[in-house]
């Protein structure tokens, strides 16, 4: 069901990977409206980052690469 949440995300870092965003509450990151702050699975890092399809229009390879890497599942 949390499937409908995931979303395509860019750290500050650059990285992308995909995250559940649940519009309502967050259970493990801090909301900055639509940035937050959360851990980067692919640098292993916390930092910012911000939902590709709000920041602009990504690219079919940003997507993919976003697609290729998913944060730990809310258990
Ligand atoms: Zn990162």
């Amino acid at each position: 069901m949390f499937k409908s949440f995931d979303v395509p995300v860019r750290c500050s870092a650059g990285h992308l990977f995909t995250t559940i965003w649940i519009p309502l509450g967050s259970l493990k990151a801090v909301r900055l409206g639509w940035k937050r702050y959360q851990y980067c699975p692919v640098g292993r890092h916390w930092a910012i980052v911000t939902r590709l399809d709000w920041a602009g229009s990504p690219s079919p390879e940003e997507l993919e690469q976003a697609a290729l890497v998913h944060d730990v599942r809310i258990p």
